[in-house]
């Protein structure tokens, strides 16, 4: 029976009469077809029910990115489970806390880790499913017969997915079946995405751009994808003639722009390129523009919100700015308990049917940050400008204070980014004797260009006040990413927090 309120239900619908189209095609395996990803999903729940997943239960998963891996997010939340995807970087003392945080009935790991992946699983159940899709898992679930979707309400969780965690512990965001839903089919219409869509999905599936933001964007809109194992610039241009849309983080882009295959000729076929998860650079913006032809579409979303903002479809795509909120989600930008007028930072909180439903046994921490009245406070810093397009000037835990005064180091990075010669640039905050901290810019210079901090500092001089003017500047070949493109400010904070120390 149809249960309008499953997410999988839904997603199962939305593929009704493209059962024999293909939904994944891969470089170098056969494809697979949308009634061939339902029919493993279905295989996927029954055999996690055998292995005793009740509703409600977590089933955490550590695994490289494969077809198997897909049907096994929709059979678990199929079987009324709560899919726990994990970074597949994590060491095992990292998945040690999320498996001890959340105590899931089953464990998916990589054969190569099965041991001590065992050791530290406590009374869960590990089974192994490797880069081919092969497994115990696999094992377990052939010969099974299809599965009707367990009932579950709108709010009943989908998932828990950590957040990246700036500082501290991470935590676990609960997403329910209606967050995940409402979020898939606002950005399905308001990006036009529709059965005649090839979406390129080079993206991770243990984060919400590429599990949720793709794939169930894809799968409700009946589109097909190319499904990669990650980025590979090889793989994405040869699949460019063919596709319609990519959806990326900001360093797919500027990888793609070192790449002289990129042209318009290219790129014909494209009729969207999205970036997010991480500030796309103007300059970027602007060359993808010159070599493909195409404005790419920026948006702004985190792990607890889903997507909050987008630059629109039609109209403008402004650049350096996340656009506008998604129909359905408001947005307000708050400074000492009101909003902001134009042009003003605060900070930015979001309420709609995409806000997740708190931390996982972290109600302390929920209430700090998702308030009674459903605002939830995002911790990005941002403003609005007069046509309301909203740009995210970083974290407000990035805030440089230093003599008791702000920097924003968006403001900073941009005026250093803009030098010529300059690459990239990122500010930031360390110890510093007299003002509490001080304004620090790690640079990046253009390949071959002759610029030296000093010529940094000699420009910067006359555009910023004093206090916000790097009080030291330090050239480096690259900036330390994660897998979403973020540049790594605390890392940085480590690196340079003795500079100013006196012992
Ligand atoms: P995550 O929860 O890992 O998706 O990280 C969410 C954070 O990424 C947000 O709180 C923002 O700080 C950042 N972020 C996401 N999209 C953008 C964007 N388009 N521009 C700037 N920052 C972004």
């Amino acid at each position: 029976m149809y249960d309008a309120n499953h997410l999988i239900s839904q997603l199962h619908a939305a593929s009704k009469g493209h059962e024999t189209r293909n939904f994944a095609t891969f470089p170098a395996r056969a494809s697979v077809t949308f009634g061939e990803l339902f029919a493993g999903a279905e295989r996927n729940a029954a055999a996690l029910v055998a292995m005793g997943v009740q509703p409600g239960d977590r089933v955490a998963v550590q695994v490289e990115k494969t077809i198997e891996a897909i049907q096994l997010y929709l059979g678990t939340v199929m079987a009324g489970g709560v899919f726990l995807p994990l970074n597949t970087a994590y060491t095992t003392p990292e998945v040690a806390y999320f498996l001890g945080d959340a105590s899931p009935r089953v464990v998916v790991c990589d054969p190569a880790r099965l041991s001590e992946m065992t050791e530290i699983a406590g009374a869960a159940r590990v089974v192994t499913l490797d880069a081919k899709g092969a497994g115990s898992l696999t094992d377990s679930v052939v010969g099974r017969g299809g599965f009707t979707p367990v009932p579950r309400g709108p709010d009943d969780l989908a998932a828990i997915l950590y957040t990246s965690g700036t500082t501290g512990r991470s935590k676990g965001a609960m997403l329910s079946h209606a967050n995940l839903a409402s979020n898939s089919k606002t950005l399905r219409d308001y990006w036009q995405f529709t059965s005649s869509d090839v979406l390129i999905h080079a993206l991770p599936i243990f984060h919400t751009h590429g599990l949720f933001v793709a794939t169930n964007v894809a799968l409700f809109a009946g589109a097909r994808v190319v499904f990669l194992s990650g980025f590979n610039a090889d793989q994405i241009l040869e699949a460019m003639p063919q596709a319609t849309a990519l959806m990326g983080v900001p360093t797919f882009y500027t990888r793609l722009l070192q790449d002289p295959r990129l042209t318009m000729d290219r790129a014909a076929n494209m009729r969207l390129f999205i970036s997010g998860s991480a500030p796309l650079l103007v300059d970027t913006h602007e060359q993808w523009q010159a070599r493909t032809g195409h404005r790419i579409l920026e948006r702004y979303g985190m792990t607890e919100t889903n997507m909050s903002t987008s630059n629109p479809y039609e109209g403008e795509r402004r650049a350096g700015t996340v656009g506008f909120p998604l129909p359905g989600v408001e947005a307000r930008i708050i400074d000492q308990g009101r909003e902001v007028a134009t042009h003003e930072t605060g900070v930015l909180e979001v309420r709609g049917p995409n806000v997740f439903q708190g931390y996982w046994q972290m109600p302390e921490k929920t209430a700090e940050e998702l308030q009674a009245d459903g605002w939830f406070i995002t911790g990005d810093l941002a403003c609005k400008d007069a046509d309301g397009y909203i740009t995210i000037v970083g974290r407000q835990k990035d805030l440089v204070i230093t003599g008791g005064f702000n920097v924003y180091p968006k403001e900073v990075e941009s005026l250093i980014d803009d030098l010529p010669g300059v690459l990239e640039s990122a500010v930031i905050g360390v110890p510093h004797p007299d003002f509490g901290e001080a304004v620090v810019a790690v640079v990046v210079a253009q390949p071959d260009a002759a610029i030296s901090a000093e010529d940094i500092r000699a420009a910067l001089a006359d555009q910023l006040a004093k206090f916000k003017q790097p009080k030291h500047i330090e050239l480096v070949p690259e900036l330390a990413r994660n897998t979403m493109g973020k540049v790594q400010k605390k890392a940085l904070r480590e690196t340079y927090a003795g500079l100013f120390s006196q012992d």
